[in-house]
């Protein structure tokens, strides 16, 4: 064996991004224990930085050890028994995956199926919830499989209205567009490390409200997996002072080094300011949309609800959208996403998350999209596509 070296590469896909030098050089600390005092104080530091990122005071924030599809096991394994109605709003791959978790959790699960690309409808949401008492409304914030992004106040209102706990998956939201769990009094929040946190993937960021938690201890049966067992879990992160009811026991093995790099990340977007990257995304999304739109390209979703960080632009007739991946990937070192389920082939992802929102990456991209378009013998006109890029970018300044 050799020791492995990864190509360079840029990452404008569905997820993970780039990882900034300064959080890949945190990952590679020391490892200590897990029960160390040392390590308990950076652990305290993290539960307080979720709260703060999530902007959930009075929410239990701890990261799980895993990626950002334990978040929505958790969710699911934790608030739902046998026979409990479950709402779920599927817009895409996330919400279908949220729905097949309610269902092996043993609950009576109603979708609320949506053409791919467009928001969760909100009425048609409402009439599922009054049909018959639902325990949980699930929903996911930004869609990634279609670049569609849902109101998750009015959302999460409409659980309250009908007595259900709102679930809202936010791994791609949080951080690139506002997430406000205690303004949306939403009770089950989870997110992920590898997008627009900018660490690497591998851990899952949640928030429980205290009726979540409630919920959680009153159930009638154990929950189904022992991992992500919230009862069990606060055992271990609920730490000195709380719920874990003094002192920290041995759970599992949490990821040392993983959670130092939670904690750079997390250092990093306080640093810049949680606003400012917000305005960060938002800014090079426009310039992108400007850059393909001027290049002949159309974006899938409607401008009203677009997300900034994932992208999904329209491959036009007659290209071979593997290709054009391919030609990037090979002569600039650029990963783009390709369309799911029944985007497969019709669009490509292009993320501007976390350290991948720059106006670089935006410029590289177009630069990069332009050559592999051409290379297929379609007139894709780069120039026009940087030039308005650019300006949009002056604009916006
Ligand atoms: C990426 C993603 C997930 C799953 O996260 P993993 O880290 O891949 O497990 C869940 N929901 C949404 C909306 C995502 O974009």
């Amino acid at each position: 064996m050799q020791s492995f070296q990864p190509p360079r590469r840029i990452l404008m896909g569905p997820g993970p991004s780039d990882v900034s030098p300064r959080v890949l050089a945190a990952l590679a600390r020391p490892t200590i224990g897990h029960l160390d005092p040392a390590f308990q104080a950076l652990m305290e530091e993290i539960k307080a930085a979720l709260q703060r990122l999530f902007n959930a005071p009075d929410h239990a924030c701890v990261p799980l050890p895993a990626p950002g599809t334990a978040g929505m096991e958790a969710a699911m394994m934790n608030l739902l028994e046998p026979g409990d109605r479950a709402v779920i709003a599927v817009n895409g791959a996330f919400g279908g995956r949220m729905a097949d978790m309610a269902g092996r959790a043993g609950a009576a699960v109603v979708t609320v199926d949506h053409d791919w690309g467009q928001p969760v409808d909100p009425a048609r949401v409402e009439t599922a919830l009054a049909e018959a008492p639902a325990k949980v409304l699930a929903f996911v914030h930004a869609e990634t499989s279609t670049g569609a992004r849902s109101d998750a106040a009015t959302l999460c209102g409409l659980a309250r209205k009908h007595g259900a706990l709102s679930v809202v998956d936010c791994v791609t939201s949080l951080g690139g567009i506002p997430v406000d769990v205690a303004g949306w009094d939403a009770d089950v929040v989870y997110s992920g490390t590898q997008k627009c946190l900018s660490a690497p993937p591998g851990l899952s960021p949640i928030a429980l409200s205290k009726r979540a938690q409630a919920a959680i201890s009153g159930r009638k049966e154990k929950v189904r997996n022992w991992l992500l067992d919230f009862n069990l879990l606060m055992s271990y992160w609920g730490g000195p002072d709380g719920s874990g009811g003094g002192g920290r026991t041995y759970h599992h093995t949490a990821p040392i080094n993983a959670l130092y790099g939670l904690h750079e990340a997390l250092m990093a977007i306080f640093e810049e300011g949680q606003q400012a990257a917000i305005v960060r995304h938002a800014r090079v999304h426009e310039a992108l949309v400007s850059g393909v739109e001027a290049m002949g390209l159309s974006m899938l979703v409607a401008e009203p609800h677009r997300l900034p960080q994932l992208n999904t632009v329209r491959v036009p007739e007659g290209v071979d959208e593997a290709a054009v991946r391919a030609h990037v990937l090979a002569h600039w070192d650029l990963e783009i996403g390709a369309g799911l389920g029944p985007l497969k082939g019709q669009v490509w992802r292009i993320g501007l998350m976390g350290a991948s929102a720059t106006p670089w990456h935006v410029r590289l991209c177009l630069t990069a999209l332009g050559e592999a378009l051409a290379a297929q013998g379609v007139s894709a006109d780069a120039q026009a596509a940087l030039a308005a890029a650019d300006a949009k970018l002056a604009e916006l300044k």
